[in-house]
């Protein structure tokens, strides 16, 4: 069946009322839910359908998010790690390529004008909108009185005069608007993205710190259990997850890649540990990792308290299931191995803001320069009787 538009829907409540007046219309939309590692909720789509009648279909942005984090996105990170401008851009460029397919006319977001103190602010929405590509494109039905008239409300395919006007942060003309179309659950606000929350950027920020190309499994484990690092000048860092319970467990056996190992009690319950690439770490390292890996075990620190100089056996598995068994002492101080804290975070984020900003200034004055020369080798009668014009003057005919 062809569709009408696509909308880009997060979930929460502005998307929900963006697509259900839409389709009050007689429009058919289909709503876009992209997930990666550090937002979506794939499994909520039985439940969008039953309680708000929506098509939801669930798409990746996961690879295009990993590398905008690791990267350094163009328009820079928020208050954590969040590249709000430039994720917009990237969904709003996916959401492009499968309205073409699914010959869609436009798509619809839920941004609502001014709403949000940086992204949704009218100067970076036209910005948003023109860099993504979508300048002909994008509609924002809650918002759209305050807004030029789009192709696809001149054209008539969407009727201008039953779309909203609302603005500014608060919340009430979308609950009454939420009442109006009977809705019975309403998503609380804000929330769901990972990358705004700085427990979390203290997970992810090792990973682009120390690892070449992390992937998005990557970044899914990151989410996972205690994330401990080693790192030392000169050599590979090194990264060891430590389960929280027994859902851990299971995930973090799931991970397990080829040159990884699995760490786990071989005489107590407990944790077990992922050592990302352990295969490759020299025996005195894996030493010192699972010393602290065993003092997660309650029942190792249990019977610590009865015998001071316990020695514990750890069994270590390769993807190809062979084993092997080391014996350590709990260490107890567990400093070995750590996680940044995130004033650590945010003062490397700063400098590297700085250093990219430096960069890009000296690009600019490259460009000027060149721009310059250009036109005096293009001008040469005006070199000795004229000044060079600034970079962005035009040249006097
Ligand atoms: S909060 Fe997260 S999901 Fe939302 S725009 Fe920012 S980076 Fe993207």
């Amino acid at each position: 069946m062809s569709i009408d538009g696509v909308l880009l829907f997060s979930g929460g409540l502005d998307s929900i009322l963006a697509a259900l007046l839409l389709q009050e219309q007689g429009l058919n939309i289909r709503c876009l839910h992209y997930v990666s590692p550090f937002f979506g909720s794939p499994r909520a789509r039985s439940r969008w359908k039953q309680l708000y009648g929506l098509d939801v279909e669930i798409a990746d942005a996961g690879p295009e998010m990993v590398r905008l984090v690791k990267d350094w996105p163009e328009h820079g990170f928020g208050k954590v790690m969040n590249p709000c401008v430039d994720c917009k851009i990237t969904l709003l460029r996916l959401a492009k390529v499968r309205m073409e397919e699914l010959g869609g006319s436009f798509i619809a977001t839920g941004e609502v004008l001014g709403q949000r103190p940086m992204s949704q602010r009218r100067d970076i929405m036209n910005l948003i909108r023109h860099q993504a590509g979508v300048d002909d494109l994008l509609l924002r039905p809650l918002c759209a009185k305050h807004l030029d008239p789009t192709p696809c409300e001149l054209s008539g395919l969407v009727d201008r005069e039953r779309l909203l006007d609302l603005h500014g942060r608060g919340r009430q003309e979308q609950l009454n608007l939420a009442r109006h179309y009977g809705l019975t659950e309403i998503p609380s606000p804000g929330g769901g993205c990972l990358l705004t929350e700085r427990e979390n950027a203290r997970h992810y920020w090792p990973l682009r710190k120390y690892r070449e190309r992390p992937t998005v499994e990557d970044f899914r484990l990151a989410n996972c259990g205690r994330q401990l690092w080693h790192a030392e000048e000169g050599t590979t860092a090194c990264w060891m997850v430590v389960a929280r319970n027994n859902r851990d467990n299971e995930r973090l056996r799931a991970f397990a890649a080829a040159d990884d190992l699995l760490a786990g009690l071989c005489d107590y319950p407990g944790p077990i540990a992922l050592l990302r690439d352990g295969c490759r770490w020299p025996g005195d390292l894996l030493e010192r990792a699972c010393s602290q890996f065993v003092s997660y075990a309650p029942r190792v620190t249990q019977a610590m308290e009865q015998d001071s100089v316990l020695e514990v056996r750890v069994w270590l598995k390769r993807a190809d299931a062979s084993q092997s068994v080391l014996s350590v002492r709990p260490d107890t101080e567990r400093t070995f191995f750590a996680r940044p804290d995130w004033e650590e975070v945010r003062a490397e984020k700063h400098a590297l803001a700085s250093r990219r900003e430096e960069e890009r200034k000296a690009e600019r004055q490259l460009l000027r320069e060149a721009r310059q020369k250009a036109w005096l080798e293009s001008h040469p009668d005006r070199v000795s009787t004229q000044a060079e014009p600034a970079h962005d003057a035009k040249p006097r005919s």
